[in-house]
């Protein structure tokens, strides 16, 4: 990998130090079992190489959106599980990753012990970039290696802060993603062509905006499209929307028609009533969705007018499902737009985030594409040439 410009963990030893690690193991479970392990397969690399030089080994992840408190079903137990298995080795976990009882596990830790914290994000010092935190989160290690690509863009305490209280590195799966997306986005081959989805409108929809002026056309389809649905007037009924975000959306459409890209949105879509085997299911157009209903994949229409846009795309980067894929009542969409992406003739295609990389497995399309990036706005971002704080905060 030649374009990496930060020192990256062949450039420090590491041997006998003890490290903290950050990862992105983000992934959602099925009662205790994941469900879906790229983040964690591609983190081996790195760990292994940690092992084999000795090293004590602290990992640090966040899950979900905990806002600060202890929350079960958020836990990182399930990953240490999964860690272990793949390692075939016994992962220590500590469960709270900032504590006296924790140092004092640190300290008495052995060459080559792995330790698991939980999940960060039960301390609002995380998202906050709190430097007191980092700073006491700093205290037992030598080093600071950031492998976690997939929360790079986030100025949080366990990518950012903390590499001022310790010499930071990049591990190696940080290294790859940035060189390979680097390789296939800058000055991406025109048309580009960006799909949308996923239900993180808050995140999503301010790259989105700085994306626009350099793309060709752009497809939003999953929770996102909901909220521009609603600012076009259209009424998505209980459907998941974010109207503090509705302003966001119309400046996007504006932005679109001001730079001549083709902003499609769904035509049609799936919607549901009730809960579980209970509901009912229709495939309906967006001006018709029926009060009480709430709309959970794209329809078929929809899926034929993203294609059609896409056709002659010589790059495509994807990020977010287009419904509630963990429903496969509802993944219909999200298969229909990879294995698309899969037989476009494009030169370049890019398929990144958690949920998303999981859905490109499902459909089996690996061969099929340039890059599947375990990181969606880290990714986004990288594509507009924006500085990422998790890269820009290590060492020269
Ligand atoms: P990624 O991790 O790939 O970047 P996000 O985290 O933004 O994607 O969003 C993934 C989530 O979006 C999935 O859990 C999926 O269920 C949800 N989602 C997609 N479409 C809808 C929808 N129409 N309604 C509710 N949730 C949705
Ligand atoms: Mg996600």
């Amino acid at each position: 990998m030649t374009n990496f410009r930060k020192k990256t963990i062949k450039d420090i030893d590491v041997n006998n130090k003890t490290i903290l690690l950050r990862v992105d193991y983000n992934v959602q479970d099925d009662n205790g079992s994941l469900l879906d392990d790229l983040r964690l397969r591609e983190s081996m690399p790195t760990i292994q190489y940690l092992i084999d030089h000795s090293a004590k080994i602290v990992i640090c992840s966040h899950r979900g959106r905990p806002r600060g408190q202890y929350n079960d079903t958020l836990s990182n137990i399930p990953v240490a599980k999964h860690l272990s298995k793949l390692l075939d080795r016994p992962v220590q976990f500590a469960e709270k990753a900032l504590s006296q009882s924790t140092k004092k596990i640190i300290s008495s830790m052995k060459s080559k012990d792995i330790l698991l914290l939980e999940n960060i994000r039960f301390y609002e010092g995380e998202t906050n970039n709190d430097l007191e935190f980092a700073k006491d989160l700093a205290g037992p290690f030598d080093l600071f290696i950031n492998d976690a690509f997939g929360a790079s863009h986030r100025e949080h305490a366990t990518i950012a802060a903390i590499t001022s209280y310790l010499p930071s590195v990049a591990g190696f799966l940080l290294e790859k993603e940035v060189a390979v997306l680097e390789n296939a986005t800058q000055n991406p081959e025109k048309p580009l062509g960006i799909i949308l989805g996923g239900a993180k409108i808050s995140d999503k929809i301010r790259i989105l905006e700085n994306l626009i002026p350099h793309a060709t056309i752009v497809c939003v389809g999953g929770a996102i499209a909901n909220t521009f649905l609603l600012a076009q007037g259209y009424d998505v009924a209980d459907s998941l929307v974010d109207e503090s975000f509705v302003d966001s959306a119309i400046k996007c459409i504006e932005l679109a028609k001001l730079n001549n890209v083709n902003l499609l949105l769904p035509d049609e879509v799936v919607v549901t009533v009730g809960q579980g085997s209970e509901n009912l299911i229709r495939t309906v157009s967006i001006d018709q969705i029926p009060a009480g209903w709430r709309v959970l994949d794209v329809g078929p229409s929809t899926i034929n007018k993203f294609m059609n846009g896409l056709i002659d795309a010589k790059t495509v980067i994807w990020n977010g499902p287009m419904g509630m894929f963990e429903q496969e009542q509802f993944a219909k969409g999200s298969i229909e737009i990879a294995n698309m992406i899969g037989n476009l003739n494009t030169p370049t295609s890019v398929i990144g985030g958690g949920e998303t990389a999981a859905i490109a497995n499902l459909a089996k399309i690996k061969d099929k594409v340039t890059h599947i990036s375990t990181g969606g706005g880290a990714s986004l971002m990288l594509l507009k040439g924006d500085p990422l704080p998790g890269i820009e905060s290590l060492m020269d």
